[in-house]
């Protein structure tokens, strides 16, 4: 659905993105993950056609983001984060007026404001709404012609936890319902929960690309925690040969009662890879 090859971008002296090359399935959610400055916006903009890359080449649904820029929009569409609501109209007029312009029904309104959990609230002033039905209602708007794509630029930046689970849940729905999702975030553990695959961008230059099990298997910090007879709780390394000779008395004179091993997070691997984290 997306391929990128050798894609650069300068703007003046800065090098934003530095030949970077990847391509998303029909239907995945890929996020692309990063420090600030790493080329995240860019590459967004580039493939939403709003940004000329400086070289190399990129396409969304097959066609080119230099010279079929007419094909692509239609099938794509972006939530960016300085978007903003009319907040003293209404859920569903916010809603009508975009749908409007893109020539869709009352019916794909109403639909729509059902499939992101706004129906029974559509007819209050959205200055009354939520972080997250706020957020919800602009990927509604992104919804209106029905992308092939759907471009989400930290999609749950600034919400509370119960309405960035909110969002999440809904990302998850659309995704089932086939849509490809293109997601950047600062969260490691929503890239986690969210990605069949994630990019690590590092200084414009793709620096890992996988699932996010392949990457914390490869690049996590794995540890386990052992509970012991005497109740106390000890953090081992399994990466250790001093912690794995630690394990290995504690086993001989049967003081362990537990075992409690984990995998490393996506934050590990960030780690790992930019050398601080996120
Ligand atoms: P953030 O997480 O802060 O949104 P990002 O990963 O999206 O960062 P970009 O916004 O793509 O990063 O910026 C990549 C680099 O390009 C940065 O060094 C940034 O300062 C620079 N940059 C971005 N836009 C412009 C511009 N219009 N003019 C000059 N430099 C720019």
């Amino acid at each position: 659905m997306i391929a990128v090859e050798g894609l650069a971008k300068s703007y003046g002296a800065v090098r934003a993105l530095d030949g970077i090359t990847f391509t998303v399935n029909h239907g995945e959610i890929f996020s692309l993950l990063g420090h600030n400055g790493a080329g995240k916006t860019t590459t967004i903009r580039i493939l939403t056609c709003r940004l000329r890359p400086s070289a190399g080449s990129a396409s969304v649904a097959g066609f080119s983001c230099r010279t079929q820029q007419d094909h692509i929009k239609p099938r794509i569409n972006l939530v960016s984060q300085d978007q903003n609501l009319y907040e003293r109209m209404s859920g569903r007029d916010n809603l009508a007026f975009f749908a409007s312009l893109y020539g869709a029904s009352k019916r794909r309104v109403e639909e729509l404001l059902r499939a992101v959990g706004l129906g029974d609230v559509a007819s209050r002033k959205v200055k009354t709404y939520s972080g997250g039905m706020k957020q919800r209602l602009l990927i509604a708007r992104a919804l209106v012609n029905q992308p092939e794509v759907l471009f989400l630029d930290e999609p749950t930046a600034g919400l509370d936890p119960a309405s960035a689970h909110e969002v999440r849940a809904l990302v998850k729905d659309l995704s089932g319902a086939g849509t490809t999702i293109f997601l950047t975030t600062h969260y490691m553990e929503e890239a986690d929960e969210l990605s069949d695959r994630v990019a690590f961008l590092a200084h414009g230059r793709v620096v890992a690309l996988d699932t996010p099990r392949e990457l914390k298997l490869r690049y996590g910090h794995k540890t386990a925690t052992v509970l012991l007879q005497d109740r106390s709780e000890a953090n081992i390394d399994l990466a250790s040969s001093d912690d794995a000779a630690r394990m290995e008395s504690w086993m001989r004179d049967g003081r362990v009662l537990t075992v409690h091993s984990h995998e490393g997070t996506l934050e590990d691997v960030f780690i790992a890879l930019a050398g601080r984290s996120l």
